[in-house]
């Protein structure tokens, strides 16, 4: 996914906090109503999904929307459990749980607390449920986890707000990523079987394949499957519908009805496409839908991937289509970004350590640069790069314990840590390999892994294939620690030797360690062209660079491709002494 960041300290804090002691028993025949009371101990969540099968009802005019959903869930510990804990949305009304075991034999429950609430992803807060199970379910174990939710009296909103939060109201009914899903603690993925039962004048978007489509009184009932674990997302809206296609791919846009559509956003992203197929290989989708979702009117670039279904807010599109040239490189931004979740979340699924965050949205932030950079030419990239470097340096988050080992999304300064560090590590590593042994290395991974479970070992694996370089401990300097780095200009000396210019660069570099940083030093003229010397710094401390250029350089700009992850961006341009 990709949001534009928001400053560190704008997450909103509920200070809602409740608790409910009604009895669930075996049945909930009623709908429980929140109490107010106070939160109990941090909450351990001790099943994971294994697979949802969900059915909704809705109908956005009339604020409604129910669920019955069966989930397979499991015991993910080392011990019995003898309680389920899960999360769910707060505007939901919980009217049914049962569970039952893998003979289909019912386990008495005990009743339903809330337990307060939680922060799911990011800023989030979803309630915390808990009830105790009449006999323990042993550690690997499986059970069918059954629940009917329906939207509380007052759940309905007057108009769309943001798009990850659960919505019913009289323009969209969407649930993106966390949304109405029971969780488990955290975002859960799974593979999913979606009905919707929604009004004829509306429109459908869900990841997956369309497995039926059928009008019931009315209504129109559609089954979708995705046997890739998504968390289950679907948008339904009074959607205009407008599809392009060329030779190989169709695009489908579900476009709110005052939503404006330029012709040339279908280009920029048939080109996106295009540029990676031929790099990362086809895999088998020809289909692409963008639905929107979040406020009329947005006022931030937000998208959500669900591998060739892409959830994004209006923002981009509207300052497209509005001409604007800073419109079209937001767009391109974001379906660069999304486009090539696809590929590295959608076509692989990470089954181990925390750094696959690092390659999914470090590595999409660095792609869609790198994709600028090839589509629409080398400052392109570098402006991408440089909103990276300057996140870096201004939201603190190099000071952070986290590393890019154990970071996860909370929407602050951890964020830019995932995506903007995230993808001038990937940068770095670019550069070190070099174009040719990166490409080929990034291409024999998803030529191999393709719609597998992959885990990142095998990723380095393809990379070392390709190279000398031990590229797991090369790695360690950038995603075990923060590197602190601080790249200056402290003098430039010019000498006229015709027919070029010779310059003497002296750079400093202060670091936490010695890091080996691929970067250039630029020489602007006084038209403000600019001509790059690439160099390799190796060490801490004062170097020194012989440089030419054509022209005499009205000033030095350091690292002006944006390639390093640097503190502080003030010292990185050099005028020169009057003479
Ligand atoms: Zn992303």
């Amino acid at each position: 996914m990709l949001t534009t960041p928001r400053q560190p300290g704008s997450r909103s804090t509920r200070i809602l906090v409740w608790l409910l002691a009604c009895c669930l028993g075996a049945a909930l025949g009623t709908a429980l109503e929140p109490a107010n009371s106070q939160a109990e101990a941090p909450v351990e969540y001790r099943f994971v999904v294994l697979s949802f099968e969900q059915s909704h009802v809705l109908d956005p005019a009339r604020g409604e929307f129910r669920s019955s959903q069966d989930l397979q869930i499991s015991n993910a510990t080392d011990t019995a459990a003898s309680s389920i804990v899960f999360n769910s949305h707060p505007s939901l009304v919980i009217t049914n749980l049962t569970v039952t075991d893998t003979t289909g034999a019912e386990i008495a429950l005990g009743p339903l607390r809330a337990r307060g609430e939680a922060t799911v992803f990011r800023d989030y807060v979803f309630d915390v449920w808990e009830v105790e199970l009449g006999t323990t379910v042993a550690s690997g174990e499986t059970v069918v986890f059954h629940i009917d939710y329906e939207l509380a009296a007052d759940g309905a909103l007057d108009a769309p707000r943001d798009m990850y939060e659960f919505t019913v109201s009289p323009q969209a009914c969407y649930s993106v990523y966390i949304g109405c899903n029971p969780l488990f603690g955290d975002a859960s993925g799974a593979p999913y079987q979606m009905t919707v039962r929604y009004p004829q004048s509306y429109l459908l978007c869900v990841p997956g394949d369309l497995v039926s489509s059928q009008s019931v009184e009315g209504d129109r009932v559609d089954i979708y499957r995705s046997q890739k674990p998504y968390g289950p997302s679907f948008a339904c809206a009074r959607y205009r519908k407008v599809v392009k296609s060329n030779e190989q791919i169709t695009l489908e846009y579900y476009l709110y009805p005052q939503e404006n559509f330029a012709e040339e956003m279908a280009e920029m992203t048939f080109e996106i496409l295009s540029l990676y197929t031929i790099r990362f290989g086809a895999r088998g989708t020809s289909v692409y839908r963008y639905a929107t979702v979040g406020p009329v009117n947005a006022t931030y670039s937000s998208g959500e991937n669900k591998g060739a279904t892409n959830f994004v807010t209006d923002f981009a599109a509207r300052e497209f289509a509005a001409g604007s040239a800073s419109g079209q490189l937001d767009y391109f931004r974001l379906m660069s970004h999304e486009l090539y979740h696809k590929w590295n979340l959608g076509d692989v699924t990470w089954v181990d350590s925390h750094l696959y965050e690092w390659f999914g949205e470090g590595g999409a932030n660095f792609v869609s640069a790198w994709a600028a950079e090839q589509i629409l030419g080398l400052e392109a990239g570098a402006e991408f790069r440089r909103q990276y470097r300057s996140n870096v340096a201004l939201s603190d988050c190099l000071q952070l314990e986290v590393t890019l080992e154990n970071v996860t999304k909370t929407g602050g300064a951890e964020d830019h840590l995932l995506y903007n560090y995230g993808a001038l590590v990937w940068e770095q590593l670019r550069q070190k390999l070099g174009d040719e042994a990166f490409w080929a290395g990034l291409a024999d991974f998803y030529a191999k892994h393709g719609g597998q479970s992959v885990r990142v070992v095998d990723l380095i694996a393809c990379l070392e294939a390709r190279s000398t370089l031990n590229v797991a401990a090369y790695l360690d300097q950038w995603t075990r620690h923060n590197a602190r780095i601080d790249l200056s200009v402290t003098s430039l000396e010019t000498v006229a030797e015709a027919p070029r210019w010779t310059s003497t660069v002296e750079v400093m570099v202060e670091a936490d360690r010695d890091y080996e940083l691929f970067t250039a030093i630029g020489l602007r003229d006084a038209n403000g062209s600019l001509e790059t010397t690439p160099i390799r710094l190796t060490s801490r401390g004062s170097h020194s660079f012989t440089v030419t250029s054509s022209e005499p350089p009205a000033s030095v700009v350091l690292d002006p491709h944006c390639w390093v992850p640097q503190t502080n961006l003030e010292n990185d341009e050099w005028l020169p002494k009057s003479p």
